[in-house]
């Protein structure tokens, strides 16, 4: 099993934004699931499927 990494998540209105350590881009999750685990929502290029990373409050 691979350990995901952790990333420090940005408030942007209802969004938590991180800079995505799998591809580099820029990807949102609703802030009402809270910080914790969440699966990237790469768009590809590499990226393994179903790999994510945990949200953490700066
Ligand atoms: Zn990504």
């Amino acid at each position: 099993m691979v350990e995901d990494p952790t990333v420090i998540a940005r408030r942007e209105g209802d969004d938590l934004v991180v800079i995505c350590p799998h591809c580099g881009e820029k990807h949102r999750h609703g802030a009402g699931g809270g910080y914790g685990h969440r699966i990237a929502h790469c768009s590809g290029r590499g990226t393994p499927a179903g790999r994510g990373y945990f949200l953490t409050e700066a």
